[in-house]
């Protein structure tokens, strides 16, 4: 496997925050799990990964720094933290951050659609941001590097990489939900569109669910036409692959900081000093996504409904200060304080409060001591990409007790199945599972946890980095063997020179997606005005013979090409017309078929508006390019299905093609014809040219000398590649010029 020289990661903000005073900067860690996630990570490398030798981290100091100070404070992270800062205006934040990552990315990601703010100022700075973020990354890129993009603050930088710095490796991970189509098409037109294509230049999109892998492609599938395999999305000149790999945590540190004397004291004078039976637990960013108004409502029908526990239980609510000049959080905030205002005045009493409310960040060690100490976790998002809180609470429950109570809306539900599992929008739901978690006896709570433990302790941050990374090498390998084939100048040079010195040449082209780009109605992919000049001259050429193969109907070829003294295929090799002479049939073929496949292709172009049937000679063909994409995908699937099994005892062939599933008479081929044709006529120079599977047939048969030519990167018996028309009219003006 490859060694990368350095790791470059992207991310909006840097693991510290720098600020400056009195000329000198102070340095404040970061939190969250992104940046507390990826140090593990690193620091595991540290001593020696097998992926990379260094890394460096790109981002966003946390802080306006004066221009002044700037090159002061570059040189000195770099040296303390390997870290490279990108420099924003308090100006630029706030459009970029403040603005369109979170009042529109993240409301409306987190399915909140009434929340989300559309505003052109916004994805302005949203995109020059990105911009900003890709120069340094550029700048500082090697060939040997490869980079890894974090989140929704940085969906553009990937797509920006990949034009500056083609030849590096990206990978990009998204840390938040990726919502269903419905929800992103509520982005206007040219942004989504411009987003996803951001995100494409990625070689690898990393999700935490397969929901959300899902959603990405289905998105990709219905707003950029471009369906997938497996996650694997072919692009005109690439592989892009979408994965699911749900971020873990590092296990090993919650566990080691919990069984400290330390930890085990400070949370053992936590019980004692609230002095009841029962601690309930949350932890949450202050955000409107976390439901912590739900949970709030939710406890206090519990102490309405079970009086058994007033004074003998007690909810902690750390609630972690979090975008604070983003206005609906500033809301939010008074809305739990007064919730947490009114419960407690209602139910407490003298030496009894319902609820411990904190406003304020906790350091790594007491948030352990806290998960130590409570008897339940209780984790009711109403929308959040995968939530951290739940694996560390269970990560640091050494004897394996403790309920932790998840809601299904958390991407962390998928792994934690042995959780008490609640829709967090039904207060009756969420209390009576904080009942079913009051209760549940030790043995119980036991047999839960050590599952989930071994599963996050496997899967952790480690080596869910690592199987990202991992991942990004094996898609660049398959792109490189992909790669390889691509026509070089080199193999350009020998076919030009090969071609100036034979005397009988003989050139064959498939139409459709070679000569002419695919368009919505086939009959509008007419053959543009250049591209007959330079068939005329090459044709006019007594020593080369052009052959134009293609699976069209007779009389669209001779109208486009009637002028050129070219040789015509039409229907895949059904017919042939010589330059100036009639068309003639290769061989006598059967169609008795035709009338009882034609209803059942009639059947499915009404069933799905924009795709329709064309009936040739010898095949017929439903297109669906002009319909809704994932139907048109879905319905061609089941179409093939019954059509393979309908035609089993008939003389016909199913085919399925670049937006079309054709049906044709079993006999011919264009490798029949074309071997045939090369054949007869003793050629010292063969070029053909195709882009399809039907091409593939006389690809598979030439001769080892001809020169064979796929246009578009997929697997193929072609000797080389290249990446769209424009290269096919490119080489053959060359070719032209030396006729
Ligand atoms: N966390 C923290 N300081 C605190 C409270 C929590 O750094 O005072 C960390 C916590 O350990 C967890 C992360 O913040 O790793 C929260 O991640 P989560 O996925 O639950 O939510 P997010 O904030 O990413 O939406």
């Amino acid at each position: 496997m490859k060694r990368y020289r350095k790791l470059i990661l992207v991310s909006n903000r840097l693991p510290f925050t720098a600020k400056e005073k009195n000329g000198a900067f102070r340095y404040t860690q970061s939190v969250g799990g992104l940046t507390t996630g990826m140090s593990a990570f690193l620091q595991s490398s540290g001593d020696g990964s097998p992926l990379f030798d260094d890394y460096v981290w790109v981002g966003w100091p946390g802080g306006t720094i004066g221009k002044n100070s700037q090159s002061a404070l570059r040189k000195e992270v770099l040296e303390r933290f390997k870290s490279h800062p990108v420099f924003l205006t308090v100006q630029e934040m706030e459009l970029f951050y403040l603005g369109f990552c979170n009042e529109t990315i993240w409301p409306l990601f987190h399915y909140f659609p009434s929340l989300t703010t559309y505003r052109e100022d916004f994805w302005n700075q949203y995109r020059k941001v990105n911009e900003t973020f890709a120069e340094a990354v550029a700048e500082i890129a090697g060939p040997d590097d490869i980079v890894w993009v974090h989140d929704y603050q940085l969906m553009l930088t990937p797509g920006l990489l990949k034009k500056k710095i083609p030849q590096v490796p990206v990978g990009f991970f998204l840390h938040i939900p990726f919502p269903s189509f419905e929800i992103f098409r509520l982005i206007p037109g040219a942004w989504r569109r411009e987003i996803l294509q951001g995100l494409m230049g990625a070689d690898l999109l990393g999700f935490h669910t397969y929901e959300y892998t899902e959603n990405y492609l289905r998105c990709v599938l219905r707003i950029l036409g471009e369906a997938h395999t497996m996650g694997n999305i072919q692009m005109r000149d690439r592989l892009v692959k979408a994965g699911t790999f749900p971020m873990g945590i590092d296990v090993e540190r919650f566990t080691r900081a919990a069984e400290s004397p330390d930890i085990r004291a400070e949370s053992r004078q936590l019980r004692d000093s609230l002095s009841v039976e029962k601690i309930i637990l949350s932890v949450d960013r202050l955000d409107y996504t976390k439901g912590i108004l739900n949970r709030l409502e939710a406890y206090e029908h519990l102490l309405e409904s079970r009086k058994e526990h007033r004074r003998a239980v007690v909810l902690v609510m750390i609630v972690v200060p979090s975008r604070t000049g983003v206005r609906q959080y500033a809301r939010m905030k008074k809305q739990i304080e007064e919730t947490v205002g009114r419960i407690n005045g209602r139910f407490g009493t003298v030496g009894w409060s319902p609820i411990i409310y904190q406003y304020r960040a906790v350091p790594f060690l007491s948030l352990v001591a806290y998960y130590a100490a409570s008897d339940i976790a209780l984790v009711t998002p109403l929308r959040d990409g995968m939530n951290l809180i739940a694996k560390e609470y269970i990560a640091s429950r050494v004897d394996e007790t403790g309920v932790l109570i998840l809601s299904e809306m958390a991407g962390a539900a998928k792994e934690l199945g042995e959780a008490l599992v609640i829709n967090p929008n039904y207060k009756d739901e969420i209390a009576a599972a904080m009942q079913e978690a009051l209760t549940m006896p030790k043995e119980e709570q036991q047999r839960r946890n050590r599952v989930m433990r071994e599963r996050i302790t496997r899967y952790n941050v480690v080596r869910w980095a690592n199987d990202f990374v991992g991942q990004l090498q094996s898609i660049r390998g398959l792109q490189q063997a992909l790669s390889v084939k691509m026509l070089s100048s080199h193999a350009r040079t020998g076919l030009l020179e090969h071609f100036a010195r034979a005397q009988r040449k003989g050139i064959y082209l498939d139409y459709d997606g070679t000569l002419s780009p695919f368009v919505r109605r086939p009959e509008d992919a007419v053959p543009s005005q250049s591209i007959i000049k330079t068939l005329k001259t090459l044709a006019a050429n007594e020593s080369t013979m052009v052959t134009i193969i293609s699976g069209r109907k007779r009389d669209f070829l001779e109208e486009w090409f009637k002028e050129i003294p070219v040789r015509l295929v039409a229907e895949h090799g059904v017919w042939v017309k010589e330059p100036e002479q009639e068309w003639t049939l290769m061989k006598p073929l059967n169609t008795v078929w035709k009338e009882s496949v034609m209803p059942i292709l009639e059947q499915h172009a009404e069933r799905l508006p924009g795709s329709f049937v064309e009936e040739k000679e010898y095949s017929v063909v439903w297109h669906f390019r002009g319909a809704d994409p994932e139907h048109g995908e879905l319905m061609a699937a089941e179409l093939m299905d019954t059509l393979i099994v309908f035609t089993a005892n008939v003389e016909a062939q199913v085919l399925r093609g670049n937006k079309i599933v054709e049906v044709r008479s079993l006999g011919v081929t264009k490798g029949i014809v074309g071997e045939e044709l090369i054949r007869r006529a003793n050629h010292d120079f063969v070029l053909f040219i195709g882009d399809d599977w039907t091409d593939e047939d006389l690809f598979r048969v030439l001769p080892t000398t001809a020169y064979s030519i796929k246009v578009g990167m997929a697997k193929t018996h072609a000797r080389w590649m290249v990446q769209g028309v424009e290269d096919v009219h490119a080489l053959l003006g060359i070719l032209a010029e030396h006729s």
